[in-house]
Parts: structure tokens; C-alpha cells; sequence
């Protein structure tokens, strides 16, 4: 696998090997969801260091999340041994790297650390004086547009945080920015490092980001973008899509490779998520095929219920019907019965997505009642969870120390968890036990994913690592935002809650605003081409928000569909099994 490219590019389609053979100058690849954009990045890169035209240290790719970062490093490294040692990094994660390599230039000393979100908010109360005010404060300063009202305290907050040695998340790209703005000598030497970069998700790119990749990147230079404007879906965050559709100006001798051949969904799958986009696409004439090999085509699936609970129930009983009622084989012989359910499914194939995090709970009671084994993917993070700032306080590591460190991250920890333990607070010793034992507990995975290395478990948690209990490997049904199924795939797909307000999202009160309403379709199509064999779209007559019962209507995003792709479908009858079963569930 090493040597002939061959085999690194036979697996891929002739558009998808065009760019993965397109090795030098600016590329952009504008292509559809589930077109294997994130495979042919992976494999381009794989071919470039084998073939020898580029040596892995000078290989830069980027991603919008950790996990996708993991994952395309676990992909590279499954390719190629050599492409073990490209750079596969998150925006946050370059930004601290070259601050840390610089940190003289930014005012800060070798050791300087990450404000979380505990200590943002205490510098902010102590500027403020007053912690509401201060809570404000932190959620106003970390908008894209800030009020210029707050351009003073964003000053003195900033000063307050260099007298501190620290530096504030969202400063990790702006800092880096800054530094890399102020000397030409300093640009040149990373465009000297980093001779090819790629970015994946490209049309979530922000201005700062943006200004990044313009400094590492000359215009002539070896840059591939790849995504999909129509997958837009962070303009709450600052991302413009407008980066991406300027491509050609700001590199004018750039390729363009376009895949139409999506390999992911069904033939319905894929013209229903046309359908949803068309209305306000920024593809224009976007081709799309289904290239997959799948048996079945059936319809979409649209589920009008009363209520959320009724909703959830709908949920878990389709399930437990697509199944086979195998929810409960682990209980009895196994998938013994043949006339019901795709029987090649498990509960990992399926994922239930929402547009709020509030969604999650009649989802999660309904499942577990009918005894669907569920995860949900949490986004709290992991550095402001209880206790774990006890024990990072307790893992410290000396300057200099920095890198790769003898000891494995996770005995460090422990021992660190050990000390915080035997601290004794000012509080009820029993409470303080268990918050410490439940921080270790979350925090093992990302201990054991940092292969002894401290100083990525110490980037990772403060460049926002989230309690991500989240196994795409276990047997269990995903529940998932909207948001945290961006570039997954699932073979049955659940898009719960179509409804004016909740998708597309609208806060009471709030005015329609139109360039919103877009984004959310982009949500909503995002969702939709998660599905590879089924997908079933539901809402509901009534539903809880904001504390009390309203009534709602349908999605103006569902009449965008063509009838004939859909199938009306009513509540499936529960099934029938032995009442011993059932109390065994319980
Ligand atoms: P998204 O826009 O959702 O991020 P993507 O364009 O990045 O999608 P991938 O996730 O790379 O798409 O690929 C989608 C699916 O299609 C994956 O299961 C992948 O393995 C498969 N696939 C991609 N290219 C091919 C190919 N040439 N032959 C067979 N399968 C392919
Ligand atoms: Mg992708």
C-alpha cells in the first residue's frame, strides 16, 4: 500500500482522482454532501507523500472539529505510514501551536495558558464588578460583531488577561493573526513549513480564520479548499460562506474540481434534499447523482404527531419496527424473527437529529423506556465540568516540560486526581470524592486518545474539548444536534421537529430574518443527507417551548418537497412480546 500510488487512488472515482492528481497550486473542489470530499482529501494527501512530491512535515490539513481531525488522522495513518507525520489540526489547535512557538512576540511567557470559561467569567466580573453583569459580558464580547459600546472592556479584559498570562480562546487565531501580520520574515517561514495545506469545510471559514489561511498560503500557492456552500451552517459564529465563493479572486490561477457522484444516499434521499435546497442554493446548477448501490428506494417518511412525547414514541416505536423488535434479542435467540425489519440493521445505524439540545429529553425518555439503547452527544465542556479543574490544578507540569513526556497522560492523571483527593476543601468530603471520581471518569478518553503526550491534552481541553461519551462504534442509537451531524453518515436517519420556529429556528419575538431562514435550510439539508437507506421526517401539532404548550405548523421546508417522494405514515402499532420480556426492560 505504501509504494505505487496506484492503489491509493483505485478507490477513487475519475472526478474524485482529477483532484487527488491535481498535486500543485490552488484547488478548490465544490462538491455535495456524501461525494466523498473528506475521502478525497484523505487520499490526495496520502498519494502526495508516498509519491514523494511532498514531504509529510510540509503538509498542513485542517478541520473545523477535533473528532474530525482524529478521524482523518486515523484514516491518513491507515493509508500510509509517512502520512502519519502530516499535520492534521483545527484552526484553535495552528493558532496555539504558532503562539506557543512565538508567545514572546503576543506578550506572553512559554507557560501561558487558556482562559476557561471559570476564568473568563471571574476576570469579567471583576471588570464589571457585578456577576451578572459579568455573564453578560462574556457571552456579548465572544459574538462575531461585538457592540462597539464594548470595545473598552474588551481592553481592559484583554490586559487583564496577559497580567495573568493568559490568553482567551477565541484570541488563539486573532493573536496568531496579529503576530504573523506584524513581520513578513515570520510568514515566510511557516509558508516555508507548511508548502501544501488543505481545508476541509471550507465554507465555514470566519474572517480570522480566513486571514490565517491567507498569510500561510500565497495566492500561487499549494492550497486545496474543499466543501460545500450549500453545508454552510456557522454564520452564528461568524463563519461567511462568502470566503469560499471568492476562492478565484484570492488565488487567480486556481483548479476547480466539482463531484457529482454522491455515494452515500438513496435516489430519494438525494431528490428530496435537492428539493429543500433549490429554493436558495448557492450552487447554481448543482449536479447530484446517486451513485451507491442500494436494493431499496422506499419514500421518505413524514410523521405528523400530536405532541413531542407522541413524537419520541413514533421514534422508538419504528425503531423497535425496523428492527424487528430487536431491542429485545439480546434478551431472546437473537434476530429469530424473519418477517419483520431490516435485519442487517442495528441500533448503531440509526441517529436521531434535532435542532435544540432541548429536544433531546422526551427523545431520551421515550427510548429508554422502550428500552432503545441510546448515547447522546453532549456539548458541555469538559474543562468547566465540576472537579476537573481540581485536578488540573493538581497537573502541573514544569516549564520546558512542554511535548512529548515520559509518563503516559493517563498515569499522570490519576495521580493528579490522587493529590486533588487528598486536598481536603471546605466542603462536604464525600460530594468533593465523587465530583473527582467523575472527572477522571471523563476525563480518561481524552488522556488515553493523547498516544503520552501532555501538551495536546492540555491544547485539546483548552481549545474546548466537549464530554464526548459519543462512540460512533457502539451499538447504540446516536441522538444529535443538527449541528454535531455535520460530515456523518448513518444508514436511517430521524430529522425530528419540522416546524415553523424550530426548524427554521426563530426566537418569540424575534423578526424574520431572511438571510437566517437560509442558513436553517442549510441545516435542514444538511440533516437530510446524513440518510443512506431511509429517512423519516416528523412534527408535531402542539409542542413545549419555553415552558409552556403551543401550537405549531409544519415546516415551510417540508412543502418544498415533491408529494410523490413522500409516505404519509401513521404511529406503527407497538409489538407484541412476552410481558416477562417487557418487565425485564424495565
Ligand atoms: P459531507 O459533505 O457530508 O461531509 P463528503 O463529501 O465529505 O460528505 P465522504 O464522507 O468523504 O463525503 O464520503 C461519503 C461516503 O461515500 C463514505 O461512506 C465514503 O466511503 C463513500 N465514498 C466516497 N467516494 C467513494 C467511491 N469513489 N467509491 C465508493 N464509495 C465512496
Ligand atoms: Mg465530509
Amino acid at each position: 500500500r505504501d509504494g505505487g500510488n496506484g492503489s491509493l487512488l483505485d478507490g477513487l472515482d475519475p472526478d474524485q482522482r482529477a483532484a487527488a492528481e491535481t498535486t500543485t497550486g490552488p484547488l478548490l473542489i465544490i462538491a455535495g454532501p456524501g461525494t466523498g470530499k473528506t475521502r478525497t482529501l484523505t487520499h490526495r494527501l496520502a498519494h502526495l507523500v508516498t509519491t514523494g512530491q511532498a514531504a509529510p512535515e510540509h503538509c498542513l490539513a485542517i478541520t473545523f472539529t477535533r473528532r474530525a481531525a482524529e478521524e482523518m488522522s486515523e484514516r491518513l495513518a491507515a493509508l500510509t505510514d509517512q502520512a502519519r507525520r502530516v499535520t492534521v489540526t483545527t484552526f484553535h489547535a495552528l493558532g496555539l501551536r504558532i503562539l506557543r512557538e512565538h508567545h514572546d512576540r503576543a506578550g506572553l511567557t512559554a507557560d501561558f495558558g487558556v482562559a476557561d470559561d471559570a476564568q473568563r467569567l471571574a476576570l469579567l466580573t471583576e471588570l464589571t464588578g457585578d456577576e451578572r453583569q459579568g455573564r453578560r459580558a462574556a457571552t456579548a464580547l465572544s459574538r462575531p460583531d461585538p457592540d462597539p459600546e464594548l470595545a473598552e472592556l474588551r481592553q481592559r479584559y484583554t490586559k487583564a488577561l496577559r497580567e495573568q498570562d493568559l490568553v482567551d480562546v477565541d484570541e488563539l487565531v486573532t493573536l496568531t493573526v496579529e503576530i504573523l501580520d506584524a513581520d513578513p520574515h515570520l510568514v515566510a517561514a511557516y509558508r516555508d513549513r507548511y508548502r501544501w495545506i488543505s481545508v476541509d469545510e471550507y465554507q465555514d471559514v470566519d474572517e480570522t480564520q480566513y486571514r490565517l489561511l491567507r498569510l500561510l498560503a500565497p495566492p500561487e500557492g499549494n492550497i486545496t479548499a474543499i466543501g460545500d456552500p450549500d453545508q454552510a451552517i456557522y454564520r452564528f459564529r461568524g463563519a461567511d460562506v462568502g470566503f469560499f465563493l471568492r476562492f478565484h479572486q484570492d488565488y487567480p490561477g486556481a483548479r476547480t474540481v466539482q463531484l457529482t457522484r454522491n455515494y452515500r444516499s438513496t435516489p430519494t434521499i438525494l431528490a428530496g434534499a435537492l428539493q429543500a435546497i433549490a429554493p436558495t442554493s448557492l450552487v447554481p446548477d448543482r449536479a447530484l447523482v446517486a451513485a451507491g448501490h442500494h436494493p431499496d428506494n422506499p419514500p421518505l417518511g413524514v410523521h405528523h404527531a400530536a405532541d413531542e412525547q407522541a413524537e419520541a414514541s413514533f421514534v422508538a416505536r419504528t425503531i423497535d419496527q425496523l428492527l424487528g423488535g430487536s431491542s429485545f434479542h439480546s434478551l431472546d435467540s437473537g434476530r429469530a424473527d424473519a418477517s419483520h425489519g431490516d435485519h442487517e440493521l442495528s441500533f448503531a445505524d440509526i441517529a436521531v437529529l434535532y435542532r435544540t439540545d432541548s429536544q433531546a429529553r422526551a427523545l431520551l425518555d421515550a427510548l429508554t423506556r422502550a428500552g432503545v439503547p441510546v448515547q447522546k452527544r453532549s456539548h458541555d465542556r469538559l474543562a468547566d465540568r465540576p472537579g476537573v479543574r481540581h485536578i488540573l490544578r493538581e497537573l502541573t507540569y514544569r516549564p520546558g516540560e512542554r511535548g512529548t513526556t515520559g509518563e503516559r497522560v493517563v498515569d499522570r492523571l490519576r495521580h493528579a486526581a490522587r493529590a486533588a483527593l487528598a486536598l481536603n476543601p471546605d466542603r462536604d468530603a464525600e460530594a468533593h470524592a465523587a465530583e473527582i471520581h467523575s472527572a477522571l471518569d471523563l476525563l480518561g478518553p481524552l488522556a488515553t486518545r493523547c498516544g503520552h503526550d501532555l501538551d495536546r491534552f492540555h491544547t485539546e481541553l483548552a481549545t474546548g474539548a466537549e464530554v464526548d461519551t459519543w462512540d460512533p462504534n457502539a451499538d447504540l442509537v446516536s441522538l444529535l444536534t443538527l449541528h454535531a451531524a455535520k460530515g456523518l453518515e448513518f444508514p436511517v436517519v430521524f430529522v425530528v421537529g419540522c416546524e415553523d420556529g424550530l426548524l427554521p429556528l426563530r426566537w418569540p419575538g424575534a423578526e424574520a430574518d431572511e438571510e437566517q431562514v437560509r442558513e436553517e435550510r442549510r441545516l435542514f439539508f444538511v440533516g437530510m443527507t446524513r440518510a443512506q437507506r431511509r429517512l423519516y421526517l416528523s412534527h408535531a401539532t402542539r409542542r413545549t417551548r419555553h415552558g409552556s404548550s403551543q401550537p405549531t405548523t409544519p415546516s415551510p421546508f417540508l412543502a418544498d418537497l415533491d408529494p410523490a417522494l413522500c409516505e404519509r405514515i401513521g404511529d406503527p402499532a407497538p409489538r407484541r412480546r412476552p410481558r416477562s420480556q417487557q418487565l425485564r426492560l424495565l
